[in-house]
């Protein structure tokens, strides 16, 4: 499939779906390190929107881009109490991990899986059973909240029976200062330690797989690109295109817990 400069998109109706997806699941036996990356697009199927997919929440709604921002957090308490109302409903709290989880679950358990990096905040691969040493929450999780002042951390849950019994914006409760959930905010910086470690995932692997993601948020869209700079195939599966299909070794359109539930079906 490699080699023509354009990825051939394997698609779920059609009849070579069986045999591109026999290919991909001949290079998962054969590759000796194997780096998922997951995007928002691994958990609609649980119920939580993505962000620019058709019925994602900055699709529905440009602006809520905007409040997204740290900057915005920090500085303004009426930014913080809409925050922590949105925590309180968000789907997150309550979903549950999908099959396409639960497959990057098996296919660790099975040794297939060296790193799991992922962009999602809501908890839902280590709920799958994925273990905290392989996998990278690189934009940090939401099940935790972080003080933006001394660094200590806490469940989101004991913050959120604050809000729940009136404290619109609940404080740190050893130096009261802001409290943020423990994820990266627009402006805020990647952890160093962890885009590192999914920076040597990524140049050090045979096959990449990139799944549910639009490969638009930066840093973390160039690590499919240093998979590919470093010789490794690259498969991304992806409902709409991304930037990087024309580079990569194949596309598999279609629901992701379809295509991994199909590719499962096959090891
Ligand atoms: P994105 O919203 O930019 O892209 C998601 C992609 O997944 C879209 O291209 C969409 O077409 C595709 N998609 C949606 N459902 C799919 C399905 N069932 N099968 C196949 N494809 C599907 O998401 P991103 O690339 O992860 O970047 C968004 C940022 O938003 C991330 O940094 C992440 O931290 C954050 N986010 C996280 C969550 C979460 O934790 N679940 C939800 C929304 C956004």
């Amino acid at each position: 499939m490699r080699g023509n400069g354009w990825g051939e998109r394997v698609s779920l109706d059609l009849h070579e779906t069986s045999t591109g997806l026999q290919e991909i699941a001949g290079w998962v036996r054969e590759a000796g390190t194997v780096v998922a990356l997951a995007g928002a697009g691994i958990s609609t199927e649980s119920g939580i929107p993505d962000f620019r997919g058709p019925n994602g929440v900055w699709t529905k709604d440009p602006k809520a881009e905007k409040l997204a921002s740290l900057e915005h957090y920090m500085s303004d308490p009426h930014v913080r109490a809409r925050a922590w109302q949105m925590r309180l409903h968000h789907p997150a709290l309550t979903a549950r991990p999908n099959r396409a989880h639960q497959v990057l679950a098996g296919l660790e358990s099975k040794g297939k899986l060296d790193t799991l990096i992922t962009q999602n905040i809501d908890g839902l691969h280590l709920a799958a059973g994925s273990s905290p040493e392989r996998l990278i929450e690189i934009h940090g999780s939401m099940r935790e909240v972080v003080c933006m002042s001394c660094g200590s951390r806490s469940p989101m849950a004991s913050a959120l029976v604050r809000v729940r019994s009136g404290e619109p914006d609940p404080s740190c409760e050893s130096c009261g200062g802001i409290l943020k959930s423990a994820t990266i905010s627009f402006g805020q910086s990647l952890v160093r330690a962890d885009l590192e470690r999914a920076r040597r995932a990524a140049n050090g692997c045979d096959l990449f797989l990139a799944i549910g993601t639009s490969l638009s948020v930066y840093p973390v869209a160039y690590l499919p690109r240093l998979a590919l700079a470093s010789g490794a195939r690259v498969v991304i599966f992806n409902a709409e295109p991304t930037p990087l299909d024309p580079f990569v070794d194949a596309l598999v359109g279609g629901s992701v817990g379809t295509s991994l539930s199909a590719l499962a079906a096959l090891l």
